[in-house]
């Protein structure tokens, strides 16, 4: 059978920040230049989606209005079949206030607290409407041989991971997750959750293709995916890291 990667893409006109639907459109064109079929599910207030729909799930970043608008349908209609998708192996990445919304709960700037789906252990506070937001370019080290993940963040949030819950990375430059425990987003089994906006995929080609893989693994396990030049994303790669770590590491 042709492996197809099945992505659903959750609030895509509501949760979608610094071009967070770029993370979409590099993951159906890296499978795609591979002959890899890519089909995109959008899905948003009021869309049931089931566990065997897709097996990559995407949520963007959003403001807390925004947050605030999707959490009722995420957390009520959406919670039971993505984690059934995630306990029968499908990827998660959110992004920023998706991130966030992975968590136990965030407390925003104002207002109640929002319930989050708890796919993550980890919980997020607002610093409060005269904080200071954690702003600026972004390079963390992931755990092992990867490669560093680059990118943007924008938020007032601070997040704190639980025992059941390891960073996605160490902040190399930049603020991370609190700005203060140099731990960046956050990941278990296959659900990642990151402050990289940018968006995030096209500067982390390797990043994109791990989530590929582990996405095809659920129904296509094994699907080779040959490597791809990637001549433009190293160049713009190097120029950022150096650039960004010389600037921190004087
Ligand atoms: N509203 C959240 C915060 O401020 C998330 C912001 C975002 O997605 N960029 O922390």
């Amino acid at each position: 059978m042709t492996p197809v990667l099945r992505i659903c893409h959750l609030y895509p006109d509501l949760l979608n920040l610094y071009g967070d639907r770029g993370n979409i459109m590099v993951l159906a064109g890296r499978a795609r230049r591979r002959g890899i079929a890519v089909t995109v599910l959008d899905a948003g207030l009021g869309d049931d989606i089931g566990p065997d729909d897709a097996d990559l799930f995407f949520i963007g970043g959003g403001e807390d209005r925004q947050q605030r608008i999707a959490v009722g349908d995420l957390v009520g209609r959406k919670r039971g079949p993505l984690a059934d998708a995630v306990a029968d192996g499908a990827v998660v990445l959110a992004v920023c206030g998706g991130y966030q919304l992975l968590g136990k709960f965030y407390r925003p700037a104002e207002g109640d607290d929002l319930p989050g789906l708890a796919l993550l252990d980890l919980w997020t506070e607002h610093a409060g409407p005269s904080a200071p937001r954690l702003i600026g370019n972004l390079v963390i080290q992931p755990d092992g041989d990867e490669p560093p993940l680059i990118g943007f963040e924008n938020h007032g949030g601070r997040t704190y991971l639980g025992p059941g819950a390891r960073p996605l990375g160490r902040v190399v430059a930049g603020w991370g997750n609190n700005g203060r425990d140099r731990t960046e987003g956050a990941a278990a089994g296959h659900v990642y959750g990151t402050y990289l906006h940018g968006p995030l995929l096209p500067k982390n080609p390797a990043f994109a293709d791990r989530l590929i893989r582990e996405a095809l693994s659920r129904r296509f396990a094994g699907t080779p995916l040959v490597p791809l030049p990637d001549i433009l994303e190293a160049q713009a790669r190097e120029a950022m890291i150096n650039r960004l770590v010389a600037q921190h590491h004087p």
